[in-house]
């Protein structure tokens, strides 16, 4: 076209249009939630826009919030068009022109080394997989604050963009036209359509449309001779008419009625979802695939793989909002990488049915951040800028009680796990249910475990709840994983301290001599072997009235011991003696232990220092 304006795509976004043409064949149907799913966050945009500017959805037509699709058989041409925000000339060039989130450019560099097609799942490639179906795009948009312009492109590393004369004006929104490849033929179908909108994007929250055909039977007057055939001619004004003539002739026609039925193809939009949200059902009327659909729908996830669990649930009281919380089968790549500078939540929030925001990081901890879900609110205001609602005091509120949820709902995967359960309750329990959820604890901690230590180390509110989700190996934990309870359930009377000791492996601390006289007494110790596990019991000082005790360090107290006092007094000397011989510069001091059996002596840490292995890690961190 003469007045086009042609752009180069980023250098990227050739390379992720090269990965999905030649690597997404297989995978083809996926272009079409990513352009319903882009539709809908445009929905959603605009629709947050007027809670405090009415004016900007305009009047008409426009006001209507949802999705359209329509076919053009013989032109072979698929369009999405929403109502939404829309975008000016400058956004299409940055929007589809560039790759603007880090996420996509990581999945393009590991696509890249890897080829791994499964890390689509996790990334979602986008509006560029339109070109998995259609070998040349239009789209066509309309924001508020420009003029509609036409972005074009063949994928062939460049785009144009011009200003719209020549389409109907959009009113505001975005039509996107896939000029569909020879062999994408099938999307030229309505029942795929349909049956892709109810497999994936099921849970959007805006009406999605499909331009229809639908055969209808029409009654039309029949001639004499009945040598119509000309079933073109019958419109429906001619069944309006027919109807009219019988009124007129009913005394003479009635005995020998002068129709006759034909098949008639009429167009109209027909709903393809149910918009009801699912949060605002009740949680006893939806079953366990929709919530596993809704899953995928959330984390745009559509793999195989159900939710290790969720929880869905409605707060009433001062603060009411209604949530559906879940755990993920799997922890992204990401979650810990930048645990400290990222401030990234998978909670959407929305008010009133409305949805505000993804990026609301006041309702979970950061510690909580691998689980997904959504917060709809009736409390909090819906007309006030998004600072504001940051600022609103019931999100305490809210906070606390989705952190409390979210604990029930893990210690649930663990009291439903036949696993977790002692020898005894196994025995009794061997329902079909359970097989299912045999193991997903230890799933869920070898996912998310260190998010459990990290919560210990900052929700103090919580760090007794925490522990009881913590999971360990230890000296008669047999290679299994083992839990606070049950170590104290196998505490030896008179003891009063659980004993631990920290290192980089469970080999290197089994052979540990600060581990001999334990052992030999039959003590039970528990390996801590992350690092992180050394900051973690700095602030876990003591479970159910247990004191934590590190057998690494000095005053190690094994129960009472009447030798003890002797043992001190008979080598009182000795002791002195070697104190000074080492010299200040070396040790703090020397003293008898009970700890050992074989080994004649050990260097220990003091209570208040750093254990060798926080040395360890210390160096190890120092740049
Ligand atoms: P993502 O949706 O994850 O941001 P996409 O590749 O799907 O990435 O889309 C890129 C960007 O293009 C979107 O972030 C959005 O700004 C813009 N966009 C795409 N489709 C639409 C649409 N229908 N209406 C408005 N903006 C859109
Ligand atoms: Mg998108």
């Amino acid at each position: 076209r003469s007045n086009a304006e042609k752009f180069e795509f980023q250098a990227e976004v050739s390379r992720l249009m090269d990965i999905i043409i030649n690597s997404l064949y297989s995978n083809k149907d996926i272009f079409l939630r990513e352009l319903i799913s882009n539709a809908s966050d445009a929905l959603d945009k605009i629709r947050f826009l007027s809670l405090t500017d009415k004016d900007v959805l305009g009047e008409g037509d426009n006001t209507k919030l949802d999705i359209q699709i329509k076919l053009d058989k013989e032109k072979k041409i698929l369009s999405i068009r929403d109502r939404g925000i829309g975008m000016t000339k400058e956004d299409l060039i940055k929007n589809l022109g560039t790759i603007a989130k880090s996420g996509t450019s990581a999945f393009v560099e590991k696509m890249q080394t890897s080829g791994d097609l499964n890390l689509i799942g996790q990334f979602g490639v986008g509006f560029y997989s339109v070109y998995l179906v259609a070998d040349y795009v239009e789209v066509i948009s309309k924001n508020n604050d420009d003029k509609q312009y036409v972005w074009e492109s063949k994928a062939d590393g460049a785009f144009a963009i011009s200003e719209d004369t020549w389409n109907e004006p959009l009113g505001r929104g975005t039509e996107i036209r896939l000029h569909l490849k020879e062999e994408a033929g099938e999307y030229l179908q309505e029942s795929k359509l349909k049956e892709l909108v109810k497999r994936y994007s099921e849970f959007i929250n805006f009406p999605i449309y499909i331009w229809a055909s639908k055969e209808v039977d029409v009654e039309v007057p029949a001639d004499e001779d009945d040598s119509s055939d000309e079933e073109d001619s019958s419109e429906s004004s001619s069944k309006e008419e027919s109807e009219d003539e019988d009124a007129d002739k009913s005394e003479d026609e009635e005995k020998k009625p002068k129709t006759k039925t034909v098949k008639e193809t009429t167009y109209e939009w027909e709903l393809l979802n149910d918009v009801k949200a699912i949060w605002l059902r009740n949680p006893k009327e939806v079953t366990e695939e929709e919530y596993t659909k809704f899953y995928h729908s959330l984390a745009k996830d559509f793999s195989d793989e159900k939710p290790l669990a969720w929880s869905h649930f409605t707060a009433e009281g001062d603060v009411e909002f209604k949530a559906v919380l879940f755990v993920p089968p799997k922890a992204p790549q990401d979650l810990y990488e930048s645990y400290y500078n990222a401030n990234k939540s998978n909670l959407k929030l929305y008010v009133r049915r409305v949805f505000i925001s993804d990026e609301f990081n006041e309702l979970l901890p950061k510690y909580l951040n691998f689980l997904l879900g959504l917060v709809d609110s009736d409390t909090l205001p819906l007309n006030v800028s998004r600072e504001m609602l940051q600022q609103h005091s019931s999100l305490k509120t809210i906070k606390k009680k989705l952190i409390r949820k979210a604990l029930d709902m893990i210690r649930r995967i663990a009291d439903e796990d036949p696993d977790e359960s002692t020898d005894k309750e196994k025995k009794e329990d061997t329902s079909s249910d359970n097989n299912e959820k045999k193991g997903q604890y230890s799933k869920f901690w070898n996912e998310f475990g260190k998010s459990i230590k990290l919560g210990i180390i900052e929700d103090a509110t919580n760090r007794n709840r925490l522990a009881k989700l913590l999971r360990f190996e230890s000296t008669k934990s047999e290679g299994k994983l083992t839990s606070l309870d049950q170590y104290i359930s196998r505490m030896k009377a008179g003891q009063k301290d659980i004993f631990y000791i920290t290192g980089t492996s469970k080999e290197q601390l089994e052979n540990s001599p600060f581990l001999e006289r334990l052992k030999k007494k039959n003590f039970e110790v528990i390996f801590f072997t992350d690092p992180v596990d050394e900051y973690l019991m700095q602030y876990l000082m003591d479970y159910e009235d247990k004191k934590f005790q590190n057998v690494s360090k000095e005053g190690l107290k094994l129960g009472k011991d009447s030798k003890d006092k002797e043992l001190k007094e008979s080598f009182k000397d000795l002791t002195k003696w070697w104190k000074t011989a080492l010299s200040k510069d070396n040790v703090d001091d020397v003293k008898i232990s009970n700890r050992l059996d074989n080994t004649p002596c050990v260097v220990v840490t003091s209570k208040f220092g750093w254990s060798a292995n926080m040395e360890r890690i210390m160096q190890s961190q120092t740049l």
